[in-house]
């Protein structure tokens, strides 16, 4: 199965693709844990990607374009992707279509996760994530069960994204709702969008999500 978590910057994409991979043994492709990977290797894509992202605005599609293509490529034919802030404009739907079809796999499902604006800036303001196995977790909604330790590897280390402030928070929304919401007419005209209220806990929206791929 090949889903596309979609919603604007804190909704919770990579909140419950993490759920997803650790349950169905899916995989999480994350363009953004991609980019921030690339940055900090100092790659050719990282330096071109990171005043980018620190401004908050898309990198270029054939650039994160490219990035999936190899996860793919990467991936037994038979395990599941979940991709995770990809597709994010009608040229990287269109990439993102050929990079499937090249490779023999559909797309399943488009979960939308449906959140209040308002909610977005206090969720991506209180976001952290391990340093060590990249779990993430916020300091009021999902903290760790023993203060200061990742539930699911037990380091001490954790680490907060430069681009998660208030003010490039503003333009990540800016970019979301003028250049990726517009995606979603394409994929509802396929008959395959499930919307989801992002807004109840975290746990329900896991619960909405099986259903949808179950069903
Ligand atoms: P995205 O990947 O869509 O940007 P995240 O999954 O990183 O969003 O979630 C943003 C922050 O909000 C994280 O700190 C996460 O723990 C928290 N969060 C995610 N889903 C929920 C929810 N349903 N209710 C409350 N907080 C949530
Ligand atoms: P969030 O979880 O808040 O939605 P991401 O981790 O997905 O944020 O993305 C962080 C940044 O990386 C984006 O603001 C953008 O600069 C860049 N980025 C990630 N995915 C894409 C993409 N598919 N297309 C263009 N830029 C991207
Ligand atoms: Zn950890």
């Amino acid at each position: 199965m090949n889903i596309i978590l979609l919603g604007p910057p804190g909704a919770g994409k990579g909140t419950q693709a993490q759920r997803l991979v650790e349950k169905f043994g899916m995989r999480q492709l994350s363009t953004g844990d991609m980019l921030r990977a690339a940055v900090k290797a100092g790659t050719p894509v990282g330096l071109q990607a990171k005043a980018v992202m620190e401004r908050g605005e898309l990198v270029s599609d054939e650039i994160v374009s490219a990035l999936i293509g190899e996860e793919l490529d990467a991936m037994g034919p038979d395990t599941g992707a979940i991709f995770d802030g990809y597709p994010r404009t009608a040229a990287q739907v269109e990439s993102l279509d050929k990079l499937l079809a090249d490779r023999g796999r559909t797309l399943d499902h488009v979960i939308e996760l449906e959140v209040d604006e308002d909610a977005l800036v206090e969720r991506i303001c209180g976001r952290f994530t391990c340093a060590n196995c990249g779990k993430g977790y916020h300091d009021k909604f999902e903290q760790p069960k023993q203060p200061g330790v990742c539930d699911k590897c037990g380091s001490t280390e954790f680490k907060r994204r430069p681009d998660d402030n208030e003010e490039t928070v503003r333009t990540r929304m800016a970019e979301y709702r003028a250049k990726t919401a517009p995606i979603l007419p394409i994929y509802d005209a396929r008959g395959i969008v499930t919307r989801v209220n992002g807004m109840a806990d975290i746990d329900h929206v896991t619960a909405a999500i099986e259903r949808t791929m179950a069903g």
